[in-house]
């Protein structure tokens, strides 16, 4: 029933702006409303403040299906999750109430501040700072790379507070857009997702209450590692979602295409591909879905499964929507048809979230 809902409100409400989104690099507004009119922009979120309550497995669903129909878009629900999940992890009960609130609502989306200019797969080598001053903490430095920055209006970001200590001394804290000194650089002209904002996060002496932390001193970099074993099944379904409607469109075209006198679905060839995608596809969606399910049980192999799941599904992303593409010939490699923006889009996720480099080293870390 939930994917069933998801997928006629995207092919409604987001699809019809994919190209539009893509083609003018320009934040899908329309998909917010749509997402949040149907509680749908932040599923994760507890019933306790005010969220719909959506399980991991449920989470996915979400975003593979608005992924389907444009892949800007669903970086909305899944970054909300990245962005809040420290808070939901690690924060105090307060902290929670005074954010999980507004999220749930629609009021404000979340970010998260890891990466920066020269941190990027060594995240722990990041250099923004917060020197504690009374009952307060003051933050300097650049985050790089913040998805939805200027959007948001919360922001999650790791910076150290005990530079002897390196992933030890770094701690977590929430920041808000509308704090002094809070800045963002120019929008990141990129290959694909066009439509979701990507920025640099200026820190200039911002000053934030001490109880904003998010958890102990010196454990940020533990919740934001954490954070990702839960977040990377996320990018997982955003792949798999790429890839089914790359596959769903294809499908269509090859019926439609003739040469030679009949469908180019005739042809075993053709055949084979579709045949190969589909398989692909759903080998990632089941591990997929069963990393999802480890996440919402708390699997002692998640970080693993997680890994495993990002890794792969990008991976299958990358390569059927590039046969797709071929699926289309000539016209496949124009803006004319969609698959060009999915084969742009699908690269990105074996990017970020960590490169699948480094989930690579991740899985042999862990390997079960
Ligand atoms: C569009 C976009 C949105 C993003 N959104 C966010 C966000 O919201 N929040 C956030 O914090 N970050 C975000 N990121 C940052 C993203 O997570 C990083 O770009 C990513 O982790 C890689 O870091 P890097 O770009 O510095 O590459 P580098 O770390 O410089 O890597 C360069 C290359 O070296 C490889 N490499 C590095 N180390 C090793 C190793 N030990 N072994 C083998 N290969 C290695 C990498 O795999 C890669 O191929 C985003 C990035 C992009 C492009």
């Amino acid at each position: 029933m939930l994917r069933d809902a998801v997928r006629s409100l995207a092919e409604a409400k987001i699809a019809p702006y994919a190209a539009a989104v893509d083609e003018e690099a320009r934040f899908p507004q329309e998909a917010l409303d749509a997402l949040t009119a149907n509680d749908l922009h932040a599923v994760h979120v507890p019933e306790e403040y005010g969220g719909a309550g959506a399980d991991a497995l449920a989470t996915v669903i979400v975003i593979e299906e608005v992924a389907r129909a444009c892949a800007s878009s669903s970086l909305i629900p899944a970054v909300n999750k990245l962005g809040s999940l420290p808070v939901i992890l690690s924060g105090s009960e307060e902290l929670k109430k005074k954010y999980m609130t507004p999220l749930a609502k629609g009021d404000g989306m979340f970010s998260y501040c890891l990466s920066e200019p020269d941190a990027g797969s060594d995240a722990a080598g990041m250099k923004t700072k917060a020197v504690r001053d009374g009952d307060f903490w003051v933050l300097n430095g650049v985050k790089r790379w913040i998805t939805n920055a200027g959007v948001s209006e919360y922001y999650t970001v790791m910076a150290v507070t005990d530079p002897s200590r390196r992933s030890k001394g770094i701690s977590a804290f929430v920041v808000e857009k509308s704090d002094e000194g809070v800045s963002f650089g120019a929008p990141e002209k990129k290959l694909g997702i066009k439509g979701s904002p990507t920025r640099e996060v200026y820190l200039d002496n911002v000053r934030i209450p001490a109880d904003r932390m998010i958890g102990a001193e010196g454990t940020g970099f533990a919740t934001a590692m954490k954070t990702l074993d839960h977040t990377r099944i996320t990018i997982a379904a955003q792949a798999l979602g790429i890839a089914q409607g790359a596959l769903d469109y294809a499908k269509g075209y090859v019926k439609e295409r003739k040469q030679f006198g009949k469908p180019i679905a005739d042809f075993q060839g053709i055949q084979f591909m579709l045949a190969d995608m589909a398989m692909k596809i759903e080998a990632a969606r089941q591990l997929t879905y069963a990393a999802a399910a480890k996440s919402e049980r708390g699997d002692s192999d998640l970080t693993f499964q997680g890994a495993a799941a990002k890794c792969f599904a990008s991976d299958v992303a990358m390569e059927v929507t590039t046969d797709a593409v071929q699926l289309l010939g000539g016209y496949g490699y124009t803006r004319d048809y969609p698959v060009e923006r999915m084969m742009r889009d699908a690269k990105i996720t074996q990017i970020y979230e960590g490169t699948n480099q480094v989930q690579r080293i991740v899985m042999a870390r862990n390997l079960p």
